[in-house]
């Protein structure tokens, strides 16, 4: 084989293997795959100038691989979140019996409430951030709870005093309101079509079961319920129950951005 041969068959190889990833995108964030004449049931479709697009969530624990959806393969590059640590009274991590049961029935209850995928509402992903506080914890840092590992967080912790004044940032109707024992006072808020918001910690709900709320109305305050170490609003956003990164959402015209 001559030079150019060589040359032009490693090209051809790397091209092939690029075009592999040319369907990427970061863990957390959402793919918005452009399509025809496929039918996508339960997921978020957006109609842009006669074009239609799929709105997948790459998660977080799907890093280095591939999201599947209709055989289409989307892969999920590798990123480094970085880590946290934190300590929290022993009680709270090694759990008695009684306490239990009770995060095993919790944790049925909210991912009963986060498989609901609604056609009342759509949204066009223009968050706005629910209160004035400092981050204090971003989305997909690896966690250490009094020096073991964890499951990474998958939310945005935003640190604030007691009482501070939250505010939905998003329209949607409230589908769960509770005490849980690890999220404490919290809410979940359905935007339609699989995108949902949760909201814990809270020392006051403002809103009730199944009310609609318009973006921007108060809906809670910050407290330190639940597994804390000082008040914050810890608030996850979910589509097709998959935790994406909520930074990004409240990024001006974000679904501008991906499609
Ligand atoms: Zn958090």
């Amino acid at each position: 084989m001559n030079k150019f041969k060589l040359i032009a068959c490693i090209l051809l190889v790397s091209f092939a293997y690029a075009s592999d990833f040319k369907l990427s995108g970061d863990p957390g964030e959402i793919f918005a795959l452009r399509f025809d004449k496929e039918r996508f049931n339960d997921y978020m479709i957006i109609d842009r100038d006669g074009n239609k697009f799929v709105l997948v969530p790459l998660p977080f624990n799907k890093q280095g691989s591939f999201v599947e959806i209709n055989g289409i393969k989307i892969f999920v590059n590798e990123k480094n979140f970085g880590e946290s640590r934190i300590n929290v009274d022993s009680s709270m991590v090694t759990l008695s019996k009684e306490n239990q049961e009770r995060t095993k029935k919790e944790s049925e209850i909210i991912n009963k409430a986060l498989k609901k995928f609604s056609r009342i509402h759509k949204s066009d992903l223009n968050f706005k951030m629910p209160l004035n506080g400092i981050i204090s914890s971003r989305y997909g840092k690896k966690r250490f709870i009094n020096g073991l590992p964890r499951s990474p967080h998958l939310a945005l912790d935003i640190a604030a005093p007691s009482g501070t004044e939250i505010f939905a940032p998003e329209s949607g109707t409230v589908i769960l309101v509770g005490n849980f024992f690890y999220s404490g006072n919290y809410l979940i808020i359905d935007h339609g079509f699989g995108l949902l918001s949760s909201y814990s910690h809270l020392s006051k709900v403002n809103v009730n079961l199944d009310e609609y709320v318009d973006q921007g109305k108060k809906i809670g305050e910050v407290g330190a319920t639940g597994r804390v170490t000082g008040p914050h609003l810890h608030w996850s956003i979910y589509l097709n129950k998959t935790r994406i990164n909520p930074e990004s959402l409240i990024v001006e015209n974000y679904l501008d951005s991906i499609l």
